[in-house]
């Protein structure tokens, strides 16, 4: 069932938004080379606390961190380690953060210390089918009109969608209805109503689309271990359009 938020809720969530928009700027430029992806878990760990809110992964079914960091053909769901980042690395951060009973969930991408425009491709083809398919939404849309749209932009540059993982409705649990899959056909599934909420995360790979989980339970690897990359953003719809609660960037 999917339940549509008030306005005094999506307030809240908006505050959850502004917690998250921190962590990216503490963390993103930690994302370097020599730094290892438990340091950047524990910084993003730090702001959140001191921010008043809560980590909404950690704990979530057993997951021991505070944010998912996948290193290049690893999708989503890395667990941060000890490992060191290293030239050329992507890296996929993905936090969640919970605000006074609402949470937000958001994810970026980015290279270390290098500019290989293969990876760079990748990396900009998760985010921007997001912002096209945002960018072109209009009243009446259903949730696989968001799918169709970012399914298309991923395909039509060479690259493929994951269809094992989706995005979700998001308010008092961090994963509600409805599902939103990176691959489908427009007018289908639910309506997109004002105080409809949702994480939209486009999973992009390289080669081909199938994924599996490495022994640490956790891990969602490319099965052909080419690279893979990840962008998410929650967004809520109201009558007069949407707004994007995890980053500032106009579509
Ligand atoms: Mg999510």
């Amino acid at each position: 069932m999917i339940e549509l938020k008030s306005k005094r809720e999506i307030q809240l969530m908006r505050e959850a938004g502004e917690i998250l928009k921190k962590v990216f700027a503490v963390v993103e430029p930690l994302g370097v080379e020599g730094f290892t992806t438990e340091a950047l878990d524990a910084a993003a760990e730090k702001v959140i606390r001191e921010n008043g809110g809560e980590p909404a992964f950690k704990g979530y079914r057993g997951f021991p961190k505070t944010s998912c960091i996948s290193l290049n053909e690893a999708v989503v769901h890395g667990i941060p380690s000890a490992r060191r980042l290293k030239k050329g690395d992507i890296v996929s951060f993905d936090i969640g953060v919970k605000w006074k009973g609402f949470y937000v969930d958001a994810a970026r991408t980015w290279q270390v210390g290098a500019n290989d425009p293969q990876k760079q491709a990748l990396i900009d083809t998760a985010k921007q089918s997001l912002k096209t398919a945002l960018a072109a939404y209009q009243p009446g849309w259903r949730i696989g009109d968001i799918s169709e749209a970012i399914q298309r932009y991923v395909e039509e540059r060479g690259f493929q969608v994951v269809r094992d993982y989706a995005g979700h409705g998001i308010g008092r649990q961090l994963h509600e209805d409805p599902q939103v899959t990176n691959y489908g056909k427009a007018g289908r599934g639910a309506k997109i109503e004002p105080g409809l909420a949702i994480a939209i995360e486009p999973m992009v790979t390289e080669g081909h689309y199938a994924v599996e989980t490495l022994e640490d339970g956790w891990t969602v690897v490319t099965q052909d271990r080419k690279n893979a990359s990840h962008y998410e953003d929650t967004v809520v719809f109201t009558e007069n359009g949407f707004i994007n609660l995890t980053s500032d960037e106009v579509p």
